[in-house]
């Protein structure tokens, strides 16, 4: 398939050199990188002594936005107002992340456990994807000034584990940071492509990525057969890496030399001492150094003898990795080193003995995911011409959902042939029939994306709202003939329609649709999350005066005046265009119903005891 430069100022196809960036999003620090006449660079800073851009964000007081080592050290003086570790909570909503919000120090909104999570700051709300299109936007700047040209493509690495709504989410952060993602890249892919593996269409193997970074492990099993990389397997911890040597260090210290630490600045102080002291010992046989006037020490030995608990955890996923690919450690033909962390000798040699294989770690483990995707960026920019490149539908396909968004069911630039589908139910009580209308584009209202066609699901039993399982599946051949079924799960009816997706659309039409939806992403983000601000009010409002009507017999004067007065308030703003206005409206009505709700269970488990029914 031809791939088509765009450029998004003038909104013309370009016939310049295509040059696409490869960009490593991640959970501590993000890169960008670029290949170039047969080399693959890692874009520094400015003062040219920094490659990693920590993936933090800082907001002033007038909503201005610092990215990078500036907001970091901001941290300290202004957590409510440094956000950090957005990656976990990309394409997640509230009751996925809601254990580790207290490990956050700000603050996350649960208006709705089922939607997707937004962050407050300043008495704003962000989402994760608007927040991560700050951080992509600063590497897009780093890049375009180091090239003095622009920049309008790239490919992001993610997580082999993220699943289709996370990886969905960074494709629109890009696509917000103005840029046309042309593929998202499992990390561990990226990572093998940079050791040069799976670069020879030739080449079978099976691969094992080890990647311990700050605060995270994964361990991926690959295989390669004709170009073509597949995850076998992927275990880890979204809570285990670098910080936990940093915190063993921290305990023995404590404990060995009677340490006390008293505030904050006490904790950095000896955070930074133990993180000093890991990075020392990768190459020399002791570190010592003092802390409130006490000299503190730590050999290898005792180093190693105090991380052999962790890696040993890691340990533990790779066996279980194996036991789901259904392999065993001979299998295993490379093994790749990713994240800092693994420049720790101790953490190398284990793994090397647990493999019974060296390891390949001859580059910067901090570097090689960004490398990994420049390299794949230059594969598509059709530069490496010996190398196979499955074939990619060319703009999402996707389902109309209430208010006339855009539900993607299948993402552009996924493989084909392929299928995925998605559940949905009805708005009304005892709605027979439901409208599924299947569009194509990038665009998030359906009226801006290219309608493919419409069917009805008829005669589906009555029943309550919200009730009906609908399951609409897509698949989508090798030719681009997409079928889509609707089919009611609890009744089985079911219809079937056959769309040719790609008919009638030149590459010419495609490329334009790309950059309408880049040129707009911004207003339609906005369009968007007024839309579900609302649909969310909606449900809210209808909720809480179903929940009046079934506790009437309990609920007091003043709390029934004083949920229809927010009630009101809500369906007040609703009508209104600020998001902020609805959100905060949706926070203080939940923040009073909550209790009652809470009181209508123990009223309904006590009843329910007693052997009475309500
Ligand atoms: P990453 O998330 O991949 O950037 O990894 C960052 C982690 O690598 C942090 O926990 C660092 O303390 C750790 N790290 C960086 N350099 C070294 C080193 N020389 N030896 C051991 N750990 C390191």
């Amino acid at each position: 398939m031809a791939r088509i430069p765009i450029n998004i100022k003038t909104g013309e196809i370009e016939k310049q050199e295509n040059l696409i960036v490869g960009i490593d999003l991640g959970t501590t620090n993000s890169l960008v990188a670029y290949s170039k006449d047969g080399e693959t660079i890692v874009v520094e800073d400015k003062s040219g002594s920094q490659k990693l851009v920590p993936s933090v964000l800082y907001f002033d007081e007038h909503n201005n936005i610092v990215v990078g080592q500036e907001a970091l050290e901001k941290q300290l003086i202004h957590p409510e107002r440094t956000i950090y570790s957005v990656k976990r909570l990309m394409g997640k909503a509230y009751k996925d992340v809601g254990t580790y919000e207290n490990q956050l120090g700000y603050k996350i909104i649960d208006t709705d456990e089922e939607q997707l999570v937004k962050v407050e700051i300043n008495g704003s709300y962000y989402s994760p994807i608007t927040l991560s299109a700050e951080i992509l936007k600063a590497l897009k700047n780093r890049v375009e000034e180091q090239l003095g040209q622009q920049v309008y493509q790239a490919v992001i690495t993610v997580p082999a584990y993220f699943n289709d709504s996370q990886r969905q989410a960074t494709r629109d952060a890009g696509k917000l940071a103005g840029l046309n993602v042309l593929r998202i890249v499992n990390e561990p892919t990226a990572a093998s492509l940079a050791y040069g593996i799976g670069q020879d269409p030739e080449q079978e193997s099976t691969i094992a990525v080890y990647d311990l970074g700050g605060g995270t492990f994964d361990l991926s099993i690959l295989s390669i057969q004709n170009g073509i990389f597949e995850v076998l397997s992927t275990q880890g911890d979204t809570f285990l890496g670098g910080d936990d040597l940093d915190k063993a260090i921290i305990d023995y210290w404590i404990e060995q030399y009677a340490l006390t630490i008293d505030n904050t600045i006490d904790q950095q102080t000896i955070r930074l001492e133990a993180e000093k002291a890991k990075k020392a010992l990768s190459s020399s046989d002791i570190y010592k150094s003092t802390f409130k006037e006490k000299d503190l020490e730590l050999t290898q030995i005792k180093f190693e003898e105090l991380i052999n608990p962790i890696i040993e955890k890691t340990l533990v996923h790779c066996t279980n990795a194996l036991k789901d690919a259904e392999l065993t450690k001979t299998d295993i033909d490379e093994i790749v080193m990713v994240g800092g962390s693994t420049r720790t000798p101790h953490v190398k040699s284990r793994v090397s003995e647990f493999f019974g294989k060296k390891v390949n770690d001859s580059m910067n483990p901090d570097e090689v995911v960004a490398m990994g995707a420049a390299i794949q960026a230059n594969i598509l920019a059709g530069n490496e011409k010996d190398i196979l490149l499955i074939d990619v539908t060319p703009l999402s396909l996707g389902i109309e959902t209430v208010g006339g968004l855009m539900d993607t069911i299948i993402p552009r630039n996924s493989k084909v042939p392929t299928r995925a589908g998605r559940q949905y139910t009805t708005s009304v009580d005892g709605q027979k029939n439901l409208k599924v209308a299947v569009y194509q584009g990038e665009r998030d209202l359906v009226d801006d994306n290219r309608k493919l066609g419409e069917f009805i699901l008829k005669d589906i039993p009555p029943m309550a709202a919200g009730i009906p399982k609908i399951e609409v599946r897509f698949i989508l051949d090798a030719d681009g003939i997409l079928k889509v079924e609707a089919e009611e799960l609890r009744s089985k009816v079911m219809t079937k329609v056959e769309i040719r997706s790609q008919y009638g659309i030149s590459e010419e039409e495609m490329a334009l649709m790309l950059i309408s939806s880049i040129k707009n992403a911004e207003q339609d983000l906005h369009k968007r999350s007024l839309l579900e601000a609302r649909n969310e009010g909606n449900n809210i409002v209808h909720s809480v005066a179903r929940f009046i009507n079934q506790n009437l017999s309990w609920l007091s004067e003043e709390e029934q005046t004083e949920t229809k007065r927010l009630s009101a308030n809500l369906q007040d703003k609703i009508k209104g265009d600020n998001k902020d206005n609805i959100q905060k409206a949706i926070e203080e009505l939940n923040a009073y119903t909550a209790p009652l709700a809470e009181k209508a269970m123990d009223i309904h488990v006590s009843n329910a005891l007693k052997g009475t029914t309500i």
